[in-house]
């Protein structure tokens, strides 16, 4: 054992075997005295499960009751699987925050939606900087991906350099920001590298991932035929895209407008960080009407079929300021995320109802990935030559096939990790010490909840059954005043027994009160359980619904 017991360790707390809500942490120090490090605080997105929720959070509490031995949180780039959580989850951490430029604008909005002044706790770091934060000293190496400043984290400790890559491919053209720093990667593999964590998202794809440039060709051919209105849905963090989006629209002499609040809200960032300088002005979407429907393209928010955005609603018809009609065109410069395809398509059958014609990269050349495929994972391979390989930012069937990969290219030690999980790196052979309270919450309005709390199971349950409601009035000398006050909501019943219903509770209420003593406090209990137990076996009799039941009894 090296350096006086000093070892240093890695755990994630969300994003491994699972694609999203990425937070990993670095430790260094004796065991049970280590100094943590995160490195990106993420979310993830809710499928249509969980009634109410669309985000999901990873579960802090294992950092969060240690927040004296928490340096500092670093982020790698600004998608929301990788700085979702940071706004919510950093009042539990109170800790200092590290990102490039682009990233600390996104973050500082953040804050601002939540009404919290993170002031001098948010530290810009520039493109290519460093940090140091105890034993960790951590240089920002530009990567390539699909936003802009996507950064690899090169972590030097005492006990040797782990890459921390977060999500990157290879494009030796993204338009806008530097290429892959293919020196830095490579003067740190000749270093020697002990660990990388790695992206697994595209493990599966043979080939290499393509560069922005190919979309930007690939999109003047498709745009140049194209008569009537133009619609081109993608990722707003995509800058690269917007900036495609406009220059290809001033070649073919149409003018761009920016449909939906976060399209509007990354072009406003990415202005005041310098980017997409030398682009005409966008139109506002209530004076696009104004003009010609052969000049203008609309970039517009919605991509994966998401409910509220721009293109869902321009779908649907429900848009205030942009309607489409027969021979316009959609064009999703996106990829379809699993799990999203069945509100996408029924977006592409509206459309096609109506004759507007769709493309997707099903069709055309218009979108690459921002993650490796199998050849630009094997040049990072090539540079690094790690010792260990975590691989991360996959489902379970990605990181095994990582796993896979690693041994091919010769990795001597590649491990699958699960979220909590304490890995030891070094000293001595990598190995699992130790297991962690991790998680996922969720964020329910503005209030963060448990996965398994009480006010879900009751969503839950009132979705699937409806709910019901009985007041009694019991008077002093315990007698039942008036009738019971009766709501009913969303239970089905026939025409015959709806005019009834109220009628058949009551005398189902009055009919259990009488074999109680109402004066007798200590059977109210009982009561209730027996009234709740029979007005739901009635209801259930006549619909086959169980539904929640609340019972009030008002003594006066
Ligand atoms: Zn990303
Ligand atoms: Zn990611």
């Amino acid at each position: 054992m090296a350096k006086g017991g000093q070892e240093l360790v890695y755990c994630s707390l969300g994003g491994a075997g699972e694609i999203g809500m990425n937070l990993n942490l670095f430790g260094y120090g004796k065991p049970g005295e280590y100094k943590w490090i995160i490195v990106d605080i993420g979310v993830t997105f809710s499928d249509d499960n969980i009634p109410g929720i669309e985000v999901i959070l990873p579960n802090p509490e294992f950092i969060a009751n240690q927040k004296e031995n928490l340096l500092g949180i670093v982020l790698t780039h600004a998608h929301e699987d990788h700085v979702g959580a940071i706004a919510h989850l950093w009042p539990m951490l109170e800790c200092p925050i590290y990102a490039t430029p682009f990233t600390a604008a996104i973050v500082k909005e953040k804050f601002k939606e939540k009404k919290i002044n993170i002031g001098s706790y948010l530290k810009i770091v520039k493109l290519g900087g460093n940090v140091k934060l105890g034993a960790f000293d951590i240089d920002y190496v530009t990567l390539t991906h699909s936003i802009l400043e996507p950064n690899g984290l090169a972590i030097t400790t005492p006990e040797g350099v782990v890459l921390h890559t977060a999500d990157w491919k290879i494009d030796e053209d993204p338009l806008i920001g530097e290429k892959t720093d293919v020196k830095k990667l490579t003067e740190l593999g000749k270093k020697g590298v002990l660990a990388m964590v790695c992206d697994s998202t595209n493990i599966f794809n043979l080939g290499s991932s393509g560069s922005e440039r190919l979309v930007r060709t690939g999109l003047l051919t498709v745009l140049e035929k194209m008569k009537n209105r133009i619609v081109i849905t993608s990722f707003a963090s995509n800058v690269a895209r917007m900036e495609t989006v406009f220059k290809v629209a001033e070649k073919i002499g149409r003018h761009v407008c920016l449909v939906g609040r976060s399209m509007n809200r990354i072009y406003e960032l990415a202005r005041q960080c310098n980017y997409l300088q030398d682009i005409k002005v966008p139109i506002d979407v209530r004076d696009s009407k104004k003009m010609p429907k052969n000049k203008m393209v609309f970039l517009c928010t919605g991509s994966q079929g998401e409910q509220r955005a721009a293109l869902a609603r321009i779908a649907n018809g429900t848009h205030p300021d942009l309607h489409l009609e027969k021979d316009d065109n959609v064009i999703f410069s996106s990829r379809i995320i699993p799990g999203n395809e069945k509100r996408l398509y029924k977006i592409f059958n509206d459309f096609s109802k109506s004759e507007i014609n769709v493309l997707s990269e099903e069709n055309s050349m218009i979108h690459v990935s921002g993650h490796p495929a199998r050849e630009d994972l094997k040049k990072m391979y090539s540079w690094i030559k790690p010792k260990i390989l975590i691989p991360v930012h996959g489902e379970q069937r990605h990181m095994a096939e990582h796993i896979n990969f690693a041994k091919e290219m010769g990795v001597k030690f590649p491990i699958k990790v699960s979220n909590g999980e304490i890995i030891r790196l070094a000293p001595g052979e990598p190995q699992v010490v130790d297991k962690v309270t991790w998680g996922r919450v969720y964020l329910d309005g503005k209030v963060l909840i448990d996965n398994d709390s009480q006010v879900l199971k009751e969503r839950r349950n009132m979705a699937a059954n409806g709910y019901m409601e009985i007041t009694v009035l019991i008077s002093k000398n315990g007698e039942i005043k008036n009738n019971p006050i009766i709501t009913l909501k969303g239970i089905p019943l026939i025409e015959e027994d709806e005019s009834e219903i109220e009628y058949d509770l009551e005398d189902v209420v009055m009919d259990t009160c009488k074999t109680f003593n109402l004066n007798n406090s200590k059977q109210e209990k009982n009561l209730i359980d027996t009234l709740k137990s029979n007005c739901r076996k009635l209801i259930n009799d006549k619909s086959g619904k169980k539904p929640l039941v609340n019972i009030n009894l008002v003594r006066f």
